[in-house]
């Protein structure tokens, strides 16, 4: 090809490949229209259901193009109105999140923008707000300035982050994998079973420490357990313990597990992806010891209310960190002379990432940190609305939780487990609002964890209406 011919092929390329550059008319139209969506989208909320048990179709990629108009109502349609309505209050179900606003506004200005926030040197200002939201959580959970961290797509990769510094800082290896010994409850979460066999701990030994009545850990156990092992010449290399389980919402006793793992030289690690950020509430007091642990995890996308896809690790050991992370390549070299610490790509498994601490730093500074705090203190207190309007209904309930996700079932005469699942069966084919189950104590129970932003009194009035509603129904098909 020469030259001439070069040119023209690409003229006639480009009157093709610059569709992707939209013009401004067509940018500020499509705006207009996103913008519309999205409010309408929001203003209908409290209108529709918690959850449509519905399916989906017609969302296969076409050969032919599709307007943002006629993607945007199937989306509606087949997206929105599919599921579990995530967005709204009536999220009552796992643990729910919401999605603020301002975060939707962080992405938008992150993809536009489109910084390298993996690497410093690439883009100091976007791995700085990365390190700043970093170290605005060491101090929200008292860590110290040496500690390191990242945001991550959210509770299970974090988990995952922090066990492999805790595999590597304790040199478990090949050879003394089957002698090393993990310690944790029933009501981890089991991202944490999972992440430990994705990293090549499925063979070591994982022992269930004992819990109380409030399905907390019973420290003493965990510490003649530990006892056992070493004389039996076991390797006990880590403790997780959780500050807010999922099904319960129990808080395990930091403090005096921390004291335990100290004595033993153990990494203690603490799970508070759902729970964490109630430490800036007067819940505050439950979480002593948590700044006694080598690592933590906890999970913006939950207890800060912001849009799925971000988690958050902190460690303290930044040796262990980078050991499991930081490498280099030939096409990196212009990167390496940074300050190692300052790149978030040397302290977990990605390299390119979402530039995820935007939507973090942006509604910070935005809303500040008042009206988080004060939604946080409210689903508490929703919380203790929502068991007393269902034990006066004649329901039982878990024990007391310590935050904002709690249990109930109903005391029925027999067959209780059958029945309370054609309760929950009922509750879902209702929809008004989601709510999920569990099995406790080889009880079917059903759960409630009030977590979403937008859920206030009116909902949980709703949930109560519901839930009274779906049992009448239950009750009269049994009698
Ligand atoms: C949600 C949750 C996880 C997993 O987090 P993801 O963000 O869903 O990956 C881990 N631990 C606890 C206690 C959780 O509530």
């Amino acid at each position: 090809m020469d030259s001439a011919s070069i040119i023209s092929k690409l003229v006639e390329l480009n009157a093709l490949s610059s569709a992707l550059d939209i013009p401004e008319s067509e940018r500020t139209s499509m705006l207009q229209t996103m913008s519309y969506y999205a409010n309408h989208f929001i203003n209908e909320l409290p209108y529709i259901k918690g959850y449509n048990n519905a399916q989906e179709k017609g969302l296969e990629i076409k050969s032919q193009t599709r307007s943002l108009d006629q993607l945007l109502n199937l989306y509606q349609k087949e997206v929105a109105e599919t599921g579990i309505n995530a967005a709204s209050g009536k999220h009552l179900g796992y643990i729910p999140g919401g999605g603020v606003f301002t975060a939707a506004l962080a992405d938008f200005l992150a993809a536009v923008t489109n910084p390298y926030a993996g690497v410093y040197y690439a883009s100091p200002g976007a791995a700085r707000i990365e390190n700043e939201v970093v170290n605005w959580l060491k101090s929200v959970f008292s860590f110290p300035d040496s500690a390191v961290g990242s945001l991550n797509s959210g509770g299970s990769i974090s988990n995952l982050i922090a066990f492999t510094a805790a595999r590597d800082k304790h040199q478990v290896k090949n050879e003394n994998i089957r002698k090393s010994v993990v310690y944790l409850s029933e009501q981890v979460h089991h991202s944490t079973q999972k992440a430990l066999r994705i990293i090549g701990l499925e063979d070591a030994i994982i022992r269930y420490i004992p819990i109380d009545q409030h399905h907390r850990i019973i420290a003493d156990t965990l510490d003649n357990l530990i006892e056992t092992d070493i004389n039996d010449g076991l390797i006990p290399f880590l403790v997780i313990a959780s500050a807010g389980t999922t099904d319960t919402g129990a808080i395990d006793p930091l403090d005096d597990i921390a004291s335990i793992t100290h004595k033993h030289n153990l990494w203690f690690h603490v799970d508070a992806a759902y729970g964490g950020f109630f430490i800036m509430t007067s819940a505050k007091s439950r979480f002593k010891g948590i700044e006694k642990a080598d690592s933590l995890i906890v999970d913006p996308h939950k207890g800060l209310f912001l849009p799925y896809g971000v988690g958050a690790v902190l460690i303290k050991d930044s040796q262990s960190v980078l050991y499991s992370n930081y490498y280099t390549a030939n096409y990196m070299q212009d990167g390496v002379n940074e300050e190692m610490l300052k790149s978030p790509a040397n302290l977990s498994p990605e390299l390119t990432k979402h530039f995820r601490g935007l939507r973090v730093w942006l509604p910070l500074q935005i809303h500040g940190i008042a009206p988080f705090i004060a939604c946080l203190e409210e689903k508490l207190l929703l919380t203790r609305y929502f068991r007393l309007q269902l034990s006066e209904s004649g329901f039982s309930l878990g024990p007391e939780p310590d935050l904002s996700v709690s249990y109930f079932w109903y005391p029925f005469d027999s067959d209780a487990n059958r029945k309370n699942r054609q309760l929950m069966e009922e509750i879902h084919q209702d929809g008004s609002v989601f709510l999920s189950s569990s099995i406790i104590d080889d009880r079917f129970v059903i759960r409630i964890a009030i977590l979403a932003f937008r859920t206030k009194k009116e909902t949980i009035d709703e949930a109560v209406a519901m839930i009274k509603r779906c049992l009448g129904k239950v009750l009269s098909v049994n009698e």
